[in-house]
């Protein structure tokens, strides 16, 4: 009965099972091999013996931690004469320390609960089960498909600090039809996608178009290696660009104040950079102060909304050079020096922001979405030092809801 039950139950073949023991809360069951055979040439003329006892963490019967005792031997072939380790089938590698369906139900189990609650449950270590799943989400992402990616999205997101204080980032490039995440490597230029380059290569991708944000690695990058592909600065990073350059505005003016005012200017930042229509009606009286304060402001934050307005109205190419011709006009006379970096930006890359009407697939809300979700992930992850788990997680996170944790 017990043998056919840790087949039935836990997915066990080709042992029987001894006896139970209970012992600090756990259930023990010791297991037999029903025949040993040769690893080279399957003979059961073998020989064996006993090199160590294993400990293995299995399903629990019930609430109750249960572990698997079994010995494991050295086998003598008298066939082919080689000298072979036993094999424990119902593990995923040789070291691991729980079943194999133990870490399918835990790997099952993640999508819905997080680590710490996984680990207070089956009473498994925490490090334990971000190993299982970081094994789980490597073989799963280890050859990502290619050959059909048509338009794509790289994008650099700042993940913490190195040793020396500097930004760290990563290079995510995704496939902005279906959303999924191609690519991701650490640094924010060329070098980050060299693998990726040579995955695309073998893959024989034709990538007709290229979002992504202004800075010049990138570009450099798609001019050289996709000749041909169109490179387009999204309504996202436009809208992001000019977001910073009103936070570096706020920051230089409060450099100007005493420490009371720029504690108050720094609780105004969400103010500035949130979409006007989402403001609460007592935050939009804060802004209206904020913009009768300093005039630079007041221009850089009309000058966003204006530019927001462009995206939700220009129809087509044609409507949106004339309008963002205007709006440019207007921005290179500005009185903020960051307005008038931001008119010259606009127009160096002024085809691939004109490019953005020529493809309705390039929605904002995608890009968005997925940034805050890996800045989610970030941040539930803080204090995490594992950063290849991180980088696998970001495979992961199309396919994860927004507040899933760690
Ligand atoms: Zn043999």
């Amino acid at each position: 009965m017990s043998t056919s039950l840790i087949y039935h139950t836990q997915g066990i073949q080709g042992f029987q099972h001894e006896s139970f023991s209970f012992s600090g809360g756990c259930v023990v069951q010791r297991l037999k091999r029903k025949n040993f055979r040769c690893l080279q040439c399957n003979s059961r003329n073998v020989s064996r013996y006993q090199t160590r006892r294993r400990k293995i963490q299995a399903l629990p019967y019930g609430q109750k931690p249960t572990f698997f005792e079994l010995d494991v031997h050295q086998l003598y072939c008298f066939t082919c004469g080689k000298k072979t380790s036993e094999q424990l089938p119902f593990l995923s590698h040789p070291k691991a320390r729980l079943t194999k369906a133990f870490e399918r139900t835990i790997v099952e189990l993640r999508r819905d609960m997080t680590i710490s609650a996984l680990s207070d449950y089956f009473k498994v270590r925490w490090h334990t089960i971000k190993e299982i799943e970081k094994r789980h989400l490597q073989r799963k992402y280890a050859r990502i498909p290619l050959k059909s990616v048509k338009v794509m999205g790289i994008d650099e997101i700042a993940y913490g600090r190195d040793e020396k204080g500097k930004i760290r980032f990563w290079t995510i490039a995704r496939d902005l039809k279906t959303g999924a995440v191609l690519h991701v490597d650490k640094g924010k230029d060329g070098d980050s996608l060299k693998n990726f380059l040579k995955r695309l290569r073998q893959s024989g991708a034709k990538i007709e178009v290229v979002a992504m944000d202004m800075a010049k690695a990138y570009i450099s990058w798609v001019k050289k290696n996709l000749p041909g592909t169109k490179i387009v600065f999204d309504h996202f990073h436009v809208i992001k660009l000019m977001n910073d350059k009103i936070d570096k505005e706020r920051r230089e003016l409060a450099k100007t104040l005493d420490k009371q005012q720029a504690d108050q200017l720094k609780n105004m930042r969400y103010i500035l950079l949130r979409n006007e229509e989402n403001l609460k009606p007592n935050a939009q009286e804060r802004l209206e102060a904020l913009k009768a304060f300093s005039e630079e402001l007041c221009e850089l934050h009309t000058m966003k909304e204006e530019l927001r307005s462009i995206y939700r109205t220009a129809e087509n190419e044609l409507q949106a050079a004339l309008a963002l011709g205007d709006w440019c006009e207007k921005a290179s006379v500005g009185c903020s020096k960051n307005m008038r970096k931001m008119a010259k930006t606009i127009h160096s890359h002024w085809e691939g922001i004109i490019a953005y009407w020529s493809y309705g697939g390039l929605t904002n809300a995608a890009m968005e979405g997925f940034n805050n979700k890996v800045k989610t992930m970030i941040r539930q992850a803080y204090g995490l030092r594992d950063l290849e788990y991180m980088r696998l997680k970001i495979f992961d996170l199309p396919k994860i809801r927004q507040n899933d944790g760690i």
